[in-house]
């Protein structure tokens, strides 16, 4: 390969919503892009059927270069209502049908490997095909980073999984569980179980739960609301704001945007979800200390000396980003790779250290802040991608 020009300029690594929204941005401004992975897979395949998203409308758009792609559009064309919250089976049809439009030749096939190459990057598909790519944007978000605590290890999945592992939590019929976190993904399970006639019971280790959204109130005070929170839908009241604006975030001393990020996305429920949650049993308060296999059960062991023998634990621990764990960056990119915690370290244009390279998504967070983890940070790292692709266009 060696002097050889790069076969494609940017090639874009997963097709959820910032894969998506990039290649389209991109792909406006004149950049050649060739687009990779399964349309909102770990939507598709990874979250509970019969789960709503938590974030609002408003932050739920997969932006495009024209805003034309919204979910009000997606109604219109399709003649679909969306109750809101938004269930998920809706956005993720809605997700396709912004592929359809705006990702038409999407090859949905999976990148083994990315390596440095002399121009660029050498591309592996899991087919085989090899081509070099000048840049390279990796948009496979958080399925590689499941965190499953340590107490778990050596548990077969059968008797503990992680969320990720589970597109129907219906197939816990018959079988008594507890679900371990305080977040989200934990207490809306935990609803689902038992609207499922599945016995549950929700152990964390917080002292209580928190709520979003619950002050409905704060959001119809006009310009007052509009100072208070930002339309990205993530974090409080004023940090809101604050996160929604990744440049000016970054300027802060580590330790604030540390604090910050904690307190935007700290584990909470939505607050829709509060009446559905009554009745089912929740534990806070209290830490694992143990889990062991019991015959055909897992028996769990808290540090109030109390146990629980359940047939099945699902592990709501949520994700820790760890880029090593994405199998397709080779060894010797990983080597070169400047990483603190985990996290790549960005700079502009969403590009490490490895010139060429750009990560979109969680991921980026550790950079840009919280809002990068969400669907409504996909425009500002398109818009980041293309501005930085366009001033260095050429150059490598
Ligand atoms: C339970 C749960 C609920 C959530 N709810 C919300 C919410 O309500 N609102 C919100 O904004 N965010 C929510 N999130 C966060 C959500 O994960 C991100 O907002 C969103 O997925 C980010 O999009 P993405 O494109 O970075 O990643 P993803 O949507 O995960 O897309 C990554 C894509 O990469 C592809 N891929 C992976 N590896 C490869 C490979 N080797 N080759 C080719 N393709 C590959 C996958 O197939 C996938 O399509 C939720 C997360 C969880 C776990």
């Amino acid at each position: 390969m060696n002097g050889k020009s790069p076969d494609c300029h940017v090639a874009i690594v997963g097709a959820g919503p910032y894969g998506l929204s990039s290649a389209a941005y991109l792909r406006a401004a004149g950049i050649e892009t060739r687009v990779f992975g399964e349309p909102m897979a770990f939507w598709q395949n990874q979250m509970p059927a019969g789960m709503c998203l938590r974030s609002n409308w408003g932050a739920s758009h997969i932006a495009d270069p024209k805003q034309e792609l919204t979910l009000d559009e997606y109604c219109r064309q399709k003649g679909n209502h969306i109750s809101r919250p938004i269930p998920l089976e809706r956005f993720v049809d809605y997700g396709r049908w912004y592929q359809s439009q705006a990702v038409r030749d999407l090859e949905k096939r999976n990148v083994l490997n990315i390596d440095l190459a002399e121009r660029g990057f050498k591309v592996v598909l899991a087919d085989g095909e090899e081509f070099i790519s000048r840049r390279v944007v990796v948009a496979t978000g958080i399925s590689a980073f499941a965190n499953r605590p340590a107490q778990f290890a050596g548990i077969p999945s059968e008797l503990a999984s992680h969320t990720s592992e589970h597109n129907d939590l219906r197939k816990c019929k018959g079988r008594r569980v507890a679900g371990i976190g305080a977040g989200q993904s934990a207490l809306e399970s935990a609803t689902l179980f038992k609207e499922a006639g599945i016995e549950a019971e929700v152990i964390a280790r917080d002292q209580t739960l928190n709520w979003v959204g619950l002050h409905a109130r704060l959001h119809h005070l006009g310009v007052l609301s509009r100072m208070l929170y930002s339309t990205r839908d993530v974090g409080p009241a004023g940090i809101s704001r604050l996160v929604a604006m990744p440049h000016l975030f970054r300027k802060f001393p580590r330790g604030f945007q540390d604090r910050t990020a904690y307190r935007a996305i700290r584990p909470a429920g939505a607050g829709w979800l509060k009446p559905r949650l009554q009745g089912v049993p929740i534990t806070l308060g209290r830490r694992l200390v143990s889990a062991a296999t019991a015959g055909s059960q897992l028996l769990l062991k808290l540090d109030d000396g109390t146990e629980r023998l359940v047939d099945h634990a699902l592990l709501a621990t949520g994700f820790r980003v760890d880029i090593s764990k994405y199998p397709f960056l080779s060894q010797s990119l990983l080597k070169q790779l400047n990483v603190v915690n985990g996290y790549p370290v960005l700079k502009r244009g969403l590009e490490c250290s490895i010139p060429g390279l750009h990560f979109a998504g969680k991921p980026a967070a550790w950079s840009f802040g919280p809002l990068l983890g969400f669907v409504s940070g996909a425009e500002f790292a398109a818009n980041e991608l293309v501005r930085s692709i366009t001033r260095h266009n050429g150059n490598r």
